[in-house]
């Protein structure tokens, strides 16, 4: 029999391998003295409603006010949601995570008079309010976004009316949480061991990497039986949600639900448009990288169910921790020394949460507030994947580090449109390491593949979302019917456009905007994939050489939310209104294509 392998309880796990939370509070009993200071401080912010328009000073001063209540939330919200995810079973911590929650909820809904009532200003009266009170130009970013959406704020009646109405807008993604999350049950199967084992979204993914083909068509075809049973329910969720956000749009005074999503970031539609159109010029190599799939796994007809078993074979490389740190530092060594200094600082003061225990929450994260370290919580496991997760949670952490260091606190955050171009840099840059570094044949495929592939599951994939959304959205806008049927023809053409001549066309995979929880979002989709081509295009330029670029780069790092995230990434090299980033990142795919081509064809 095998021996099952007990995790070891959070108390046993060396001290040198967990976060140091006692740096954000010593004690619980500083905690909650926070704690209580926040939900005091959130009940006599009311203090300053209606006067608003009275004075600059005054004006200041709730804003000065709301950012320290803000800022000490995010300490009492980072430590007890850190503490819980050390040791989810935990009953004491789980308590305090839950009060917390509560207490996010108590403060938005305390602040939330804020926005509206300054958006009562006029321009003129805001500037005016500046001349008087010459600080308010220090939060002139927050104002510019507040301000933006003046035209879009409507009367306080009919914005009760609305904040009333939220749930019942939700309702149809709720709807389709449940059901999909809660409701469907999936058929038992056998695994590779045979062994049965209950299909479930969760377990989905793995049983598609199997290298037995039987396991993943019949966890595909199995999978797909139960959405095509529900298929009328799951479009009535979906037409639901794109009728509501196209109905907020338009009372909203945007032209579009699109317009609408994309201006929360102040991103140009035509980001979004170019991503689609660049991506659709450059599909023919998504169909050789399917071509070159077929050959490698040796088939006779390439199904949609054999595109994530590996093609490169299992990874020869192995890392232990230790070794890891090292390799990490000699990769990321081309972002000069300032940055790998802060790396070391992560590795040596104890930033990082390294080992699985029992409890604890899985996969990876970079998280912290402003006034706390930038932490980082990992399961690791002696894998190349797991160095490459490092990496990538190192890129946010030090963006973190860099921008709570160079920026007051109102823009010591950053937008989820520049985030992942931070970890997904060093993702590449690790990439560019390995392949200068090992000549083993098998190494080299196997990095080669894991880029491919990741560029293939965030840039032409998510793209492939995008496109099908605003479709969707543009259809519902139209008034044309979003049935089961008609979703459903078109899903299965796009997907033969992306995938190309050689993918056998199962009738399964039209059914899979049924499952996809992401077409809930509202337009969020297109922000992995403009994200991870900017990031190519970053590395790309890092590796040139030029120090000027890399100089480039670190300025992004440093600049939190002091500007649009757009101008940002133009400062750092990429104006992503624009093709030729886009262009520069498809030739590093096209390049790594004809590499592993040249490597096992
Ligand atoms: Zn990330």
């Amino acid at each position: 029999m095998a021996e099952v392998k007990q995790l070891p309880k959070r108390e046993e796990v060396p001290v040198e391998l967990t976060w140091d939370l006692t740096k954000i509070y010593a004690t619980d009993t500083d905690f909650e003295a926070d704690f209580a200071k926040v939900k005091k401080e959130a009940e006599s912010f009311k203090k300053y409603q209606g006067k608003l328009k009275e004075n600059g000073d005054t004006l200041l001063e709730a804003i000065k006010e709301m950012f320290a209540i803000q800022r000490r939330l995010e300490n009492v919200y980072v430590y007890a949601s850190m503490k819980n995810d050390q040791d989810t079973a935990n009953a004491e911590n789980q308590a305090k995570n839950a009060t917390v929650q509560k207490l996010v909820a108590e403060v938005s809904e305390k602040l939330s008079w804020f926005q509206p009532e300054l958006l009562h200003l006029t321009i003129e009266e805001l500037e005016e309010a500046k001349k008087q009170t010459p600080e308010l130009n220090e939060y002139s970013q927050n104002l510019r976004e507040w301000f933006e959406m003046k035209d879009h704020v409507l009367s306080d009646k009919e914005e009760a009316l609305l904040a009333g109405a939220s749930d019942i807008f939700s309702a149809p993604e709720s709807t389709f949480e449940v059901l999909n999350d809660a409701d469907l049950k999936f058929p038992v199967m056998k695994d590779e061991n045979g062994d049965d084992v209950e299909l479930s979204e969760g377990i989905y993914g793995t049983l598609l990497e199997s290298t037995d083909r039987r396991v993943r068509k019949e966890a595909f075809q199995n999978l797909y039986k139960v959405y095509r049973q529900f298929r009328h329910t799951f479009a009535m969720t979906l037409s639901s949600h794109n009728r509501t956000e196209n109905y907020v749009a338009k009372v909203r005074n945007y032209s579009t639900a699109q317009e609408a999503a994309l201006a929360n970031n102040h991103i140009p539609v035509s980001v979004y448009d170019t991503l689609i159109n660049v991506t659709n010029k450059h599909l023919p190599l998504l169909h050789r990288y399917v071509a070159l799939r077929k050959k490698l796994l040796n088939l006779d007809e390439v199904h949609m169910y054999d595109l994530y078993t590996p093609i490169a074979g299992e990874p020869t490389l192995k890392y232990t921790y230790d070794e890891a740190k090292e390799e990490a530092l000699k990769a990321l060594a081309v972002l000069g020394d300032d940055y790998l200094s802060h790396v070391k600082e992560a590795f040596d003061n104890r930033w990082i949460d390294v080992v699985a225990n029992q409890g604890k929450r899985g996969g990876a994260y970079s998280g912290g507030s402003y006034d706390t370290a930038p932490y980082i919580l990992l399961n690791w496991q002696d894998t190349l994947d797991n160095l490459f997760t490092l990496v990538h949670e190192m890129g946010h952490t030090i963006h973190s580090y860099y921008t709570r260091h160079n920026q007051p606190y109102q823009y010591g955050d950053y937008s989820i449109f520049v985030a992942e171009i931070a970890s997904t840099t060093n993702e590449n840059l690790l990439t560019q390491y390995l392949l200068d570094h090992f000549e083993d044949k098998k190494v080299k495929a196997y990095v080669l593949n894991h880029y491919l592939d990741g560029f293939k599951g965030t840039v032409f994939r998510q793209t492939q979302f995008a496109e099908f959304e605003k479709w969707s959205h543009e259809q519902d806008a139209a008034g044309k019917p979003l049935t089961a049927d008609v979703i459903s023809k078109y899903y299965g053409e796009l997907n033969k456009r992306y995938y190309g001549p050689d993918i056998f066309n199962d009738d399964e995979i039209s059914l899979e905007w049924a499952r996809i929880p992401h077409f809930y979002y509202n337009y969020y989709v297109y922000q992995y994939a403009t994200g991870f081509a900017a990031a190519t295009t970053l590395a790309q330029n890092i590796l040139n050489d030029n120090p000027a670029d890399t100089q480039a780069y670190l300025t992004y790092l440093k600049s939190g939310s002091s500007e649009y995230p757009i101008d940002i990434m133009k400062k750092a090299g990429v104006d992503m209104t624009n093709e030729e980033y886009l262009e520069k990142a498809f030739d590093v795919f096209e390049k790594r294509l004809n590499e592993l081509e040249k490597l096992i064809g």
